[in-house]
């Protein structure tokens, strides 16, 4: 109780911090948008034992992709920190859209390959569990010249996965859409509320999979031509790494 009140008492601490430099993914502050992720609790040690005991479900290989902030307005009372956070934009267009698009292009990819998709909104269905999730982001900074992609994990995989698809996505995508990578990868990245199955109803099972995305920003220029111009190649890029690793899971020949 009293490690937890300490943790406690740091969540609150950072959340008041961070109310200084509010941003979409990264350590810099997009105009007016609040966090999308929650602060750094972590979950129990040990999962619950019907974690330990669980084994996957028959069937075809299962990909979930939300479009970060789709829907936002729609979530429920537990996320209702969310209301408002619209993302990123620049350039007319609204994060929430080109999540949604790449979205859509990546699941018609994996779909060829037999793959069943879901495209979720921002409210992830209670203990959502699929073979891999991924929630599609694009960054926002004051400053136009940041740019790049990364993808982060929950800081703690049960399904020891997590760190093996972030890599072959880091792979995957700066090879199909030519961007470079951005370091700054943030504690809300792997704070994620989706990911936090120990606090949330609505939030991925924790023998999920979980990656979060941020496919680069929305507010560099050249970036931004990629995501919205060349959305086949971001879409391929994200659907390649997902192939990749269901393969290497013997979840597809
Ligand atoms: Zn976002």
């Amino acid at each position: 109780m009293r490690i937890r009140g300490i943790a406690f008492a740091i969540f609150i601490t950072a959340g008041l911090a961070a109310g200084l430099w509010w941003t979409d993914g990264l350590g810099e502050p997009a105009e007016g948008a609040p966090p999308y992720a929650e602060a750094d609790l972590e979950p129990p040690d040990d999962p619950y034992a019907w974690v330990r005991e669980w084994r996957r479900p028959e069937g075809p290989p299962r990909v979930g992709l939300q479009a970060g902030h789709w829907k936002n307005d729609e979530v429920p009372e537990e996320l209702n920190r969310l209301v408002g956070n619209t993302g990123s934009s620049s350039g007319g267009y609204a994060e929430w859209e080109v999540n949604l698009k790449i979205a859509q292009e990546t699941k018609n990819i994996l779909k060829q390959r037999g793959v069943e998709v879901d495209i979720l909104p921002a409210t992830v269905p209670p203990k959502y569990w699929t073979d891999a999730f991924l929630a599609i982001h694009a960054d926002g900074s004051l400053d136009k010249s940041k740019s790049g992609y990364k993808f982060a994990h929950p800081r703690r995989d049960f399904t020891g996965g997590a760190d093996r698809l972030t890599e072959i996505l880091y792979e995957t995508y700066g090879k199909a859409t030519g961007l470079a990578v951005d370091l700054n990868v943030t504690r809300n990245m792997r704070g994620y509320y989706a990911f936090a199955w120990w606090r949330y109803e609505h939030a991925v099972h924790p023998m999920t999979t979980a990656v979060i995305a941020e496919t680069g920003f929305l507010t560099n220029p050249s970036d931004r031509r990629v995501l919205v111009d060349k959305t086949e190649a971001v879409a391929q890029g994200l659907a390649s790494g997902i192939i990749n690793f269901l393969t290497e899971r013997n979840l597809l020949e």
